[in-house]
């Protein structure tokens, strides 16, 4: 008798063990049928062994019902990557398996689940497919030409349907059953999809450009671990629009050639449109562009194309990096400071430091780019653990970086539009860049009209009945508050709610109220906003698409307009309260601020046109922002990882937050003081902070506290959390454990 351990998408903390009779066999990454209480199941097999179960008594033992693949369903690589994954964030197996797999995988598994017995099967239609086995040149037989071409094709394409390869060859039927017969091919029946075109639009070829030196030297780096087929990881440490992008395209290209898959990482989906096309006008249609939009019909059948080894390259926002792709080798983290490479749900992963752990068990090199590299990866360079590769100017011939000033509110008060967020010095370099012909991006990171709704008689303001936050006034369809945490929207009050008094004060801005202010300010000028509200998801493509057809002269938006886009005629750039950011309660918050400010500046004078940025603030001699007005990174890294020395927090520290909500206060607190000692108890080693209510201390009606684990080595902080998640919860209270936490509100 042996025995499988299964991995089932269950919130339990282990995998399961199943016995399987000698006869029968079944490889790791697998899934197989079992029984879990009284239902069938689903799971992923593990491993096999001999040994028994040291905690289920033989009686109850339960058998491996079916086995419903004779392949992997994730290859080996990927599997224990996603184990070693589920290790690192104490997350079920199971969990982490569901992230691997389309949702429609996983509803084909459920229909299995009901009509337990029937044997599986896929979704699409079968195609006749073939694929060069591994013959050795000498030993091929005299081939006609064609014959040479097509096993030539075959050989660098993979697996392909007989139908695709007809478009070169136009007997490739025959040609194909004849290598069949001579042994140098298999041929099989595959399920595919039905041919899906991913991309609708044609994207003109466009060939490698002549690298700079840095390029150069940065793609020799990279291209020479990929030959030596080592692992290696790099920091691409180079300013904005230093053409960090080419140098993952020329890496991708090599990578290729080498047979190997190429998995790209880009932090935000508003991003990727452009980035794709680029992609693709080099490397051609055989990309698998994986983002939330796409319907679950096109992501399966992308996995699919992805695991036949079919679509060699993956370019995508974080949940890419659980893409099935054969034989990775190369891995390029582009923006690897940004914040949304961070999952804040369920498994709270982060994809940059997973990005590093997946390149890793696959023998792949690893490419981390930035402008504004994050404090983790600069400590990761001073520990070697990254190579840094330095890319230190503008690639386009011509384009220099930004000239930045700093604006003090404090000694220029608003200029013609009255507008606080509006300066004199602002305002004059809009009129300016608008008489030269220039576009200009305003950048407030706040949506809506007013931020606060205030009642002017008794001063109270409008709150959203769930959650501890105020309401945001928005005006541009049709007015309304809105709750920006929970969606809570209600039409704007009349009448206070606590005296009756019908007048009220708006306090603050938001982007809506600065689109209408710089347009009434500037009549002749076409102005376009870019936020949350006027584009979702991937929606940013049409305004940025005016943007660079010089359709639009002045764009506002949030940090969607800080985002990597490149629009050459962008040569002002205004950052109009850099406060907000700086004063967030998150001991990142000079971090953050100084990304944003460099990364946002990077939008302007990215080709031949002269930029200048202009940022107000009421702290101009903070350190964050006299380093991104002096393009000076390494000023700020060194300023920056000395006070996180002295305050004892990462990178020289490990954190974990471990959260409780629930719709009783008392008992949320309760659990959390329970739960803190349960982890002070088990680990001296370790420092406990709070436990104490978020600063957001209700969302949608649930209460939150949380406390923070703190410790100068990882082993402490695992053991302290692993008691923690082992001591079971009130049922009405929620528990979730964050390692290394982004988010802190
Ligand atoms: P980054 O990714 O660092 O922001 P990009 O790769 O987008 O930079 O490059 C910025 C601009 O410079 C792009 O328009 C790109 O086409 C151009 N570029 C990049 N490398 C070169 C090069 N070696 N020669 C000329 N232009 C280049
Ligand atoms: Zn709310």
């Amino acid at each position: 008798m042996r025995f499988v351990r299964v991995a089932l998408p269950v919130p339990l903390g282990r995998a399961f063990s199943y016995t399987l009779s000698e006869e029968r066999s079944v490889l790791p990454g697998a899934r197989v049928v079992v029984e879990l209480g009284r239902q069938k199941c689903i799971g992923v097999a593990l491993e096999t062994t001999d040994a028994p179960p040291p905690d289920i008594p033989p009686a109850k033992w339960k058998p491996i019902l079916e086995i419903l693949d004779e392949e992997p369903i994730l290859p080996r690589e990927l599997m224990e990557f996603l184990r070693e994954l589920a290790r690192y964030y104490l997350v079920p197996i199971g969990e982490v398996m569901r992230l691997a797999l389309p949702v429609l995988e996983r509803k084909h598994a459920a229909q299995i689940e009901k009509a337990h017995g029937k044997r599986l099967r896929a979704a699409g239609r079968l195609v006749q497919t073939a694929r060069a086995r591994d013959v050795p040149d000498k030993e091929l037989p005299r081939l006609s030409p064609q014959a040479r071409a097509l096993l030539t094709q075959l050989r660098e394409r993979g697996l392909t349907p007989v139908k695709n390869l007809q478009e070169t060859f136009k007997s490739a039927r025959s040609i194909v059953k004849r290598l069949a017969q001579l042994e140098l091919v298999e041929l099989s029946e595959t399920a595919l999809e039905e041919e899906d075109r991913f991309f609708a639009e044609e994207v003109p070829k466009d060939e490698p450009k002549v690298l700079n030196d840095g390029q150069a030297a940065a793609k020799r780096a990279i291209t020479g671990a990929l030959e030596a087929h080592q692992p290696a990881a790099f920091l691409l440490d180079g300013v904005t629009a230093s053409g960090k992008t080419e140098v993952y395209l020329q890496a991708a290209s090599r990578a290729l050639e080498l047979g190997r898959g190429v998995l790209i990482l880009v932090p935000e989906i508003a991003l990727t449109p452009q980035l794709i096309a680029r992609f693709r006008a080099r490397l051609g249609d055989d990309i698998a562009a994986v983002h939330s939009e796409l319907t679950d019909k096109a992501k399966l059948s992308m996995w699919r194309g992805i695991r036949q080894g079919r679509l060699r390259v993956v370019v995508g926002a974080r949940s890419a990096i659980f893409a099935p792709i054969r034989d990775l080798g190369l891995v390029c983290v582009d923006e690897e400071h940004d914040p949304s490479y961070k999952q804040e749900e369920r498994v709270r992963y982060h994809a940059r430091d997973m990005a590093l752990l997946r390149a890793r068990k696959a023998n792949a090199v690893c490419v981390l780019g930035s402008a504004t590299p994050s404090l983790a990866s600069e400590a990761l360079v001073t520990r070697r653990k990254l190579v840094r590769l330095v890319l230190p100017e503008r690639a386009h011939s011509g384009a220099e970086l930004p000239q930045i000033e700093l604006i003090d509110l404090k000694r220029f008060g608003p200029g013609p539009t009255q507008s606080p967020l509006i300066s004199l010095p602002l305002h004059r370099a809009i009129e300016q860049t608008l008489s030269e012909g220039g576009q200009t991006i305003l950048f407030l990171n706040r949506r809506g009209f007013a931020p606060s709704y205030i009642c002017e008689s008794c001063g109270a303001i409008a709150t959203c009945p769930d959650c501890s936050v105020a309401l945001t006034l928005h005006r541009a369809s049709g007015e309304r508050l809105t709750c920006h945490y929970c969606g809570f929207t209600r039409t704007s009050l009349k009448v206070c709610e606590e005296c009756g008094h019908s007048t009220f004060l708006l306090e603050g801005a938001g982007t809506e109220q600065i689109e209408s202010i710089i347009a009434e300010s500037f009549p002749t000028a076409r102005v376009a906003r870019l936020d949350r509200d006027v584009a979702g998801g991937t929606k940013s493509g049409p305004v940025l698409d005016r943007m660079r057809k010089g359709e639009v002269d002045i764009l506002v938006g949030t940090q969607m307009v800080t985002k990597g886009h490149d629009l050459p005629r962008v040569t002002l750039v205004g950052v109009l309260n850099a406060d907000t950011a700086l004063s967030m309660p998150d001991f990142r918050a000079a971090e953050r601020t100084f990304q944003l400010l460099v990364q946002v500046a990077g939008r302007a004078g990215r080709h031949d046109r002269p930029g200048k940025v202009l940022i107000q603030t009421r702290t101009p001699d903070h350190p964050a922002l006299l380093a991104a007005k002096n393009h000076d990174v390494r000023a700020f890294v060194r300023t920056e990882l000395d006070s996180r020395l002295e305050a004892n927090f990462p990178p020289f520290a490990q954190l974990a937050l471990v959260r409780f909500e629930g719709v009783d206060e008392v008992k949320v607190r309760d659990e959390s003081l329970r739960m803190a000692r349960v982890a002070k108890a088990q680990s001296p080693l370790v420092e406990i902070m709070g436990p104490a209510p978020a600063p957001i201390s209700r969302i949608q009606n649930r209460y939150r506290y949380r406390f923070m684990i703190r410790s100068a080595e990882r082993a402490p902080l695992r053991e302290a959390l692993l008691s923690v998640v082992r001591t079971p919860v009130v049922s009405q209270v929620r528990m979730s454990v964050d390692i290394d936490p982004q988010n802190l509100l």
